[in-house]
């Protein structure tokens, strides 16, 4: 999950529920309010409208009282009455005409006792109404204290009656006022209520008086019981509907008054209601957004903070952990997390590189300590020299003197060298189980070589530990930057090859020469060429002759390998049998000539000759467990005899794993094959321990046999080899014999065989017979 997501859904969310929580808790409130409102209001009205009903029937009271004073009053009227008791019909009908008028009736008219019409005055607009004033006045007999409404022409009518006595009654006054729109505006102004009378005569249904507009009152157009609430453009309408007995039709009387009258108020509260509520959600929606930042502001520093650890970046403090809160608990605990693996890192990063034998960095540490001084360089930059230096007769020490031994010697070794380190950034390392490296700052060439020799002094003196005393010595390679290689990978691999060039030629240390870098380019594809030389039949035997000389009778060669290569045509062994040795597949090689030998030996033309063949062995051959049954399985394949093998064997090969190299020879020997040390004098084996070895045969190196006439020094120490091989039982074959004058000199010293270009360079195998059969 992103930090982004992650914060905008606990935002949202919390922001989210709180206002919806408050949105409903708000909701319900409204609801509740409003309802409670609403029949509050209707409640209200209904009361107000009791009122109104009570005030309506006042006025209608009045009305008819004051009708009643009318005509009293007309009925009280002198003329009036002698004109009545007269008959004096013009008299009363005047007389009715101007008391209507005066007070306003609509219908004024005179009846006798027995209430039939006499003379009626009617106002404009009232024509019809003669014929309706009988009943009118039938019922107003009934009751003739009360007042009678009436339906006329679709109006309502309200009507009145008073005897007139002169003193008996000799008749009745009736007047008739229409309950009309001035009584209804009178409530509107007095109440506030609205007024509508509807009336129902004749089938038909008519609204006569209003106090509302046209509009609203569409809906009490419809015959049928009036509703009780009436909704209109202006708003609800509360109708309180009371019906009036009345002659000739049905006059209902409705009051109505406007619901959002009264609930206006309210509504501006609610309205206050609703911006408080409003508010009160901004107000929420910021404050937990901001309570939600609070939170997630940590969380994604958390976040970002996990992501730092898991990349491995431990440097960077938590933020937060001042908070007194639980995200403050959790950012400390993060911040001792942190720094608890920063720790253990450390540890592990200590384990990883460090020599634990013996404290010193390891290949690993050292190849970063040198990238790094390499990527710190500024131009112009300052020299860095690697010296690389590998113990000698190591495995020796380890197999001979045992494991705790060979630690001893290491740490030994570490103590020696750091006395050679002191400049700032410079750094000695165990690079491998026997391989020390140096790092030098401000270090050239020539400055590193000395540094090399000062090593090399300070290995004079032997180690000593339990009685035991072991020399000290080491091959040093040195490759400087910039001028060897540009890079640290290709500047220790160069050291390497500058070490290996020690080596081999026994010097102390060298300086990388790019010479030694196209040999080792070239052994690489050397292998591939070598499995294809066997494969496809590129090697050749040659066989250089060894004569005795002191007439001991026998033929004897040294069998050497050559290889006709396609396009290098014959190369020497010198270029192929040290790589075939370091990469073991001189064991191949071996057997291949050991073949090659015993089927030439195997040939009857040769099998007459006696010859003896000597055979040249390795270290790898030596230390292969399975050497002698191979040897065995071959010989009895070719049918011939291991008493016709001699096999050399240079003192460095025994001497790598004695005790392995020793039990080997034993079986050897014990098969039947003579065994002799090849370049004898080059090594630093002794005599008294060669003794012990089952070895017939000393072959002294050819560099003291070639030197013996330059210098007398050879010439001693080939002589005292003679004697004292002699001494032990051993014979002595000379190498390298290239004239007459050393041969001469060899017979003098009685060493028995030579082997020589004298006496013949090495040769193919026919050329080999050939020459012999010159002999
Ligand atoms: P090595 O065993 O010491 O062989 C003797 C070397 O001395 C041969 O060189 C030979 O040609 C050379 N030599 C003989 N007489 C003279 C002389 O009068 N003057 C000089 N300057 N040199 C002379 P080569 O054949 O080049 O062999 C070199 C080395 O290669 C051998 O040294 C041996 O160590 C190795 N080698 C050759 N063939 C084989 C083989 O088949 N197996 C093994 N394992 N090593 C072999
Ligand atoms: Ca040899
Ligand atoms: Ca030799």
């Amino acid at each position: 999950m992103s930090s982004v997501t992650l914060r905008h859904s606990l935002i949202l969310r919390l922001v989210g529920v709180s206002l919806l929580l408050l949105l409903m808790v708000q909701l319900l409130g409204f609801a509740v309010v409003n309802h409670s409102i609403g029949s509050n209001a209707r409640l209200q009205i209904a009361r107000e409208l009791d009122t109104d009903e009570r005030v309506w029937h006042r006025l209608l009271e009045q009305n008819a009282e004051r009708l009643r004073q009318g005509s009293a009053l007309l009925a009280a009227d002198y003329g009036f009455r002698s004109a009545v008791s007269s008959g004096d019909t013009e008299t009363i009908q005047s007389a009715l005409e101007n008391h209507g008028a005066r007070i306003g009736a609509a219908a004024t008219a005179l009846l006798d006792t027995q209430q039939a019409l006499r003379a009626v005055s009617l106002a404009e607009g009232v024509q019809q109404m003669p014929g309706t004033l009988a009943p009118v006045a039938q019922a107003l007999a009934t009751q003739p204290q009360g007042s009678v409404v009436a339906v006329l022409e679709g109006r309502p009518y309200q009507f009145v009656m008073v005897p007139l006595k002169a003193p008996v009654v000799i008749g009745w006054v009736l007047m008739g006022f229409p309950v009309g729109q001035p009584l209804a505006d009178e409530m509107r102004q007095l109440l506030m209520v609205d007024v509508v009378v509807r009336v129902a005569a004749d089938g038909a249904l008519a609204l006569p008086v209003s106090t509302l507009p046209a509009a609203a009152l569409e809906p009490l157009r419809q015959p049928g019981s009036v509703p009780a609430e009436l909704q209109t453009a202006a708003g609800t309408l509360l109708v309180r509907s009371s019906t009036l007995g009345a002659v000739g039709g049905e006059v209902q009387v409705l009051l109505l008054r406007s619901v959002d009258v009264v609930v206006a108020p309210y509504r501006q509260l609610q309205f206050l209601l609703a911006t408080i509520t409003g508010g009160g959600v901004l107000l929420v929606a910021l404050g937990s957004g901001a309570m939600a930042r609070r939170l997630t502001t940590p969380l994604r520093s958390l976040l970002a903070a996990t992501r730092r650890l898991a990349s491995g970046d431990y440097s960077v403090p938590m933020e937060h952990t001042a908070r007194a809160d639980e995200i403050g608990d959790l950012a400390r605990s993060f911040d001792h997390m942190r720094l608890d693996i920063a720790r253990q890192q450390a540890k592990v990063r200590d384990l990883a590189y460090r020599d634990r034998l013996t404290g010193l960095p390891n290949r690993e540490r050292f190849r970063m300590v040198l990238m790094q001084a390499i990527d710190a360089q500024h131009s112009p930059p300052r020299p860095l020299a690697v010296l690389l230096l590998d113990l000698d007769r190591f495995k020796h020490v380890n197999d001979v003197l045992g494991y705790a031994f060979g630690d001893r010697l290491l740490q030994a070794v570490a103590g020696r060298l750091r006395p050679h380190v002191h400049a700032p950034g410079d750094l000695v390392a165990r690079v491998g189980g026997n391989e020390f490296a140096l790092l030098l700052h401000d270090t050239d060439g020539p400055q590193a070589l000395e540094v090399a020799q000062g090593i090399a002094r300070s290995f004079e003196k032997p180690l000593e530990f339990d009685d035991q005393t072991v020399d000290l010595s080491a091959g040093i390679g040195i490759a400087c930057w910039p001028g060897d290689a540009p890079d640290a990978d290709t500047l220790l691999n160069r050291a390497e090859i500058a070490m290996y060039a020690a080596k081999r030629k026994l010097s102390v240390a060298l300086l990388y020469d790019p010479v030694f870098d196209s040999a080792s380019a070239q052994t690489l594809t050397l292998l591939g060429d070598l499995r294809r030389a066997v494969e496809q039949d590129e090697l050749r035997l040659f066989l250089q002759p060894k004569v005795a000389l002191h007439g001991q009778p026998g033929l004897a060669a040294e069998a050497l390998v050559r290889w006709q290569h396609p396009q290098r045509g014959l190369v020497p062994p010198m270029e192929f049998i040290p790589f075939a040795e370091q990469t073991g597949f001189v064991r191949q090689l071996t057997l291949w000539i050991f073949e090659a030998v015993a089927r030439l030996l195997a040939r009857d033309d040769v099998r007459s000759l006696g010859l003896r063949v000597s055979v040249n062995l390795s270290t790898r051959d030596l230390l292969d467990p399975e050497l002698s049954t191979r040897l065995e399985a071959l010989l009895a394949r070719h049918g011939v005899q291991a008493g016709s093998f001699c096999l050399e064997i240079t003192e460095s090969a025994i001497m790598d794993d004695p005790q392995r190299a020793e039990a080997m020879l034993n079986r050897l020997s014990h098969q039947g094959f003579k065994l002799s040390i090849d370049d004898f004098g080059t090594g630093y084996s002794s005599l008294a321990y060669l003794r012990r070895l089952p070895v017939q045969e000393l072959k002294i190196d050819k560099s003291f046999v070639m030197g013996m006439q330059a210098g007398e020094g050879d010439a001693m120490i080939v002589r005292s080899t003679i004697d004292l091989a002699h001494n032990l039982g051993l014979s002595v074959v000379a190498e390298g014999v290239e004239n007459a004058a050393i041969l001469e000199r060899l017979r003098m010293l009685a060493c028995d065989e030579a082997q020589g270009y004298h006496i013949s360079r090495p040769l193919p195998v026919d050329d080999f017979l050939a020459w012999h059969a010159r002999q």
